[in-house]
C-alpha cells in the first residue's frame, strides 16, 4: 500500500492554543482532514522562539520581502520581530524536509501563515495581497501552500 503523503498544517487550525492571544483557531475542515491525513502541526512562531501570549505582530511587506530583508515583522507596540519570523520559517522548513511533506494548509492572513492575503502592517484590519513569512519560504522551496480556506 502507497505511504499517505504527510501535510504540514498550522497548529491553531487544529484547536492548538498557539495564538498571539492564547487561543486555537480550530477549522472544522482542517479537523475533519486530521482524521484522514498524516497531518503535521507547526506554529512557525512559536518555533521562532516568541511566547504565548505575545503582541500580535504585522509585517511591512510580503514574506518574500522579508526574507530579501526589505521589509520588517513589527509587533503592534514597536518591536522588531523579524529574526524570530525568519527563524520560525526555517524551522517549519527544515521539518518539511525532514519528513519529506510536500504541502502545507497554512492559516490565511497571518504575517506567518498567510498565503496570498496578509494584514498589511498597520494594525488596522487592513487586508493586501502576500504571503506569510513561513508560507513564503515554503513556496520558494517548492512546497505547495494552501489556506483553510481554499479546502
Ligand atoms: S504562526 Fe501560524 S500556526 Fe502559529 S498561531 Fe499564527 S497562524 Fe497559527
Amino acid at each position: 500500500m502507497a505511504e499517505k503523503a504527510k501535510i504540514l498544517c498550522s497548529a491553531c487550525l487544529l484547536g492548538v492554543k498557539c495564538r498571539y492571544d492564547g487561543q486555537g483557531k480550530p477549522n472544522e475542515k482542517v479537523l475533519g482532514l486530521a482524521k484522514k491525513e498524516i497531518l503535521i502541526p507547526v506554529c512557525p512562531e512559536q518555533l521562532g522562539g516568541l511566547p504565548i501570549p505575545r503582541v500580535p505582530s504585522e509585517a511591512t511587506g510580503s514574506g518574500q520581502a522579508v526574507l530579501e530583508g526589505k521589509a520588517k515583522v513589527i509587533t503592534k507596540q514597536g518591536s522588531d520581530v523579524t529574526d524570530s519570523f525568519i527563524r520560525g520559517a526555517e524551522e517549519v522548513l527544515k521539518l518539511a524536509r525532514l519528513l519529506g511533506a510536500k504541502k502545507a494548509i497554512l492559516k490565511q492572513r497571518s504575517p506567518s501563515c498567510g498565503s496570498g492575503q496578509i494584514y498589511d502592517g498597520t494594525f488596522s484590519k487592513t487586508v493586501t495581497k502576500g504571503d506569510g513569512v513561513t508560507a513564503a519560504l515554503l513556496k520558494q522551496n517548492g512546497i505547495e501552500v494552501v489556506s483553510e480556506e481554499e479546502l
